[in-house]
Formats: structure tokens, sequence, C-alpha cells
């Protein structure tokens, strides 16, 4: 079966080996935030309907969780706010027939002051929504959100769910130095997060190439600085740590970060060629590419047959 809104499992700090489920194929949002990996929004989505047919997709999950492969979660995340897509809770509802795999709902956090979003996405294991800002002004410049959103609702909606909720609850939020980073701000986050009850806080800044290109990534020192600022006052704040060192990875091994490198000097190839050739898993896989593409070591070029891999010279790996 050929997957269309089913992709990965990709190896994940926070969730280990987790299914991504994207319920929207094209970019439905209510936010344009700046550091959008989907790119710009074109245009902003406020409705709440079945953009993909709901029974499509849990063909597609069933249909690889019938294959027995290890996974630790099925996460909805990809194009967009995955809650504006209105069966989000009955596919979480037949999952939960189906299969003990824990179910994570990744949020801009919106729609949580409904009530029905609130009771259908609380299936779910682990929810995490995220706060970019709580000054008004910050919040427009950050997430550029509909004219219908207000940063109060969204506030309020955090608050509801972390009182109503039995799951766990990680609150992501994504810092832009010199905008959501100044000391008034940090004291109004603290203020805020205060009377919140979440299970973590989770500080994440710039990855990937943003749509706007004055947006840079956080260094881990101002990172680190923001995090020993809100320790004082709030509990379990830690960095979204990317993968960085080898130790980092549970049987990361120098002889196929060398084969696949050789590989790719040689002959530029897809996943699924790496694949066939190493004879691995993909999550193995997906490893071993996730820690070369982070430390600059090889990069993913589109071509005709799809994405492919090539080397990048530079000292690291020469
Ligand atoms: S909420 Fe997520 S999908 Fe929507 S614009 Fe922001 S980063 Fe992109």
């Amino acid at each position: 079966m050929k997957y269309k809104y089913i992709f990965g499992p990709v190896p994940s700090r926070r969730l280990g080996v987790s299914l991504g489920v994207d319920l929207l194929k094209e970019k439905i949002c209510n936010f344009n935030c700046v550091y959008c990996e989907c790119g710009v929004s074109n245009k902003l989505f406020n409705e709440r309907k079945e953009y993909v047919s709901i029974n499509e997709v849990l063909n597609e999950i069933k249909d690889y969780l019938n294959k027995g492969n290890y996974l630790d979660f099925i996460t909805f995340s990809g194009n967009g706010e995955p809650a504006l897509h209105s069966k989000i809770g009955y596919l979480i509802k037949e999952l939960k027939k189906i299969t003990s795999t824990k179910i994570c709902v990744i949020t801009n956090s919106t729609l949580l002051n409904e009530k029905e979003v609130r009771e259908e996405i609380m299936q779910a294991d682990i929810i995490m929504p995220s706060l970019d800002a709580v000054s008004e002004d910050i919040f427009r410049k950050i997430d550029r959100a509909s004219s219908k959103i207000k940063l109060s609702d969204i506030k309020d909606g955090i608050k509801k769910l972390s009182e109503e909720y039995k799951g766990k609850i990680w609150l992501e939020i994504f810092f832009i130095e010199g905008l959501n980073d100044t000391k008034e701000e940090l004291d109004k986050f603290i203020e805020y997060l205060k009377d919140i009850k979440v299970d973590r806080i989770q500080l994440n800044s710039l990855d990937r190439p943003a749509p706007e290109k004055w947006v840079k990534a956080m260094s881990l020192n101002r990172l680190e600085e923001i995090k020993d600022y809100f320790s004082k006052e709030l509990k379990n704040v830690e960095i979204i740590k990317k993968y960085k060192n080898k130790e980092d990875i549970l049987g990361y091994t120098k002889d196929i970060e060398n084969f696949i490198l050789e590989l790719i000097d040689r002959r530029p190839s897809t996943f699924e060629d790496m694949k066939e050739i190493l004879k691995i898993q993909e999550i193995e896989l997906n490893k071993y590419l996730e820690y070369l593409e982070n430390n600059k070591m090889i990069k993913k070029v589109i071509e005709n047959r799809g994405i492919f891999y090539k080397k990048i010279l530079t000292k690291n790996n020469d």
C-alpha cells in the first residue's frame, strides 16, 4: 500500500519511534508562523472539517500496524493544525480500539478553548500544545494568526486543558532572539505558566531554514540562560535538543556512518536505495541520516526520481 497520510517512522528524542500522521495533506492552518517548516500560509483556515477522508487515514495506519513494526507513538502533526480536522476525535477513538501504541497530538493551541476539541484530543496520551508569546503584539509578530484568533482564548484553552486532562502535557515555546526572549516577556511567561499544570515546558528554536530569512536559530547558550531563568520559578523546563552527539544515539556505529558517506560520495542515493543496500530498518537509517544532516556532512537534493542524499565536502568528513 502506498501511503499518503502517514510518514516515517522517525526517530524522535521526545517520542522514540514515532509514526507521523498528516490529517491535512496540504498546509491548512490558522497561523502563519514566521518559523513554519511547511512554508508560508497563503491562506488562513479557521473552519473545522474533514479535509481528508478519515477512513483512508485509518486504513493506512491499520495497514502499517498490521506489518508488526515496532512503534512507540502515533503522532498527529504534519502540514498545519491537526485539530482543524473535524474527525480527529473519531480517529483517536478508533485507534484506541485496535492498538496499545500511545498517541500524541501536536497542536498550536488555537482550538483548545473549544470544549468539543478538548474532549476529542484528550483521548490521546500526550498533548503538545505550543505557546510562542504571552503578549498580544509579540504573538501577532511570530504566529501571524487569523484575525479571528485571540491570544487570551489560547491562554484560556491551555489552562482548561491542564485542569481537565489526565494525560501528559508537554508545552512547547519557540524562541526567536529579540522577540519573545526579552526579560519583560519571560517574566510574563513565568506569571502565566505558574498557574498551569503541565508536565514539561520545552524550549525550542529554529532547526531548518525558515520562510522568513530574518528568523535565525537561537544559540544553545541563550536557550540555557532562559531555561535557568524559568527554572527558578517553574518546574521541568528543558531544551529540545536535536541529535548533536553520536553518543546520544542508541547503537550508532562508525562503520555504518562511513559506509553511508562512502556510498553517497560515489553515487548520490535515495533513502530507498540506501535501505536496500545497507539492509537496515528505516528507523536505523533515519538515525544516521538525521545525525549526518544535522552535522552538515550530507544534504538532501530534490531530483526527478525523488530526494537524493549527497555528501558535503567539509573538514568534518574529509
Ligand atoms: S502552527 Fe504549525 S503549521 Fe501552523 S503555521 Fe505555525 S508552525 Fe506552521
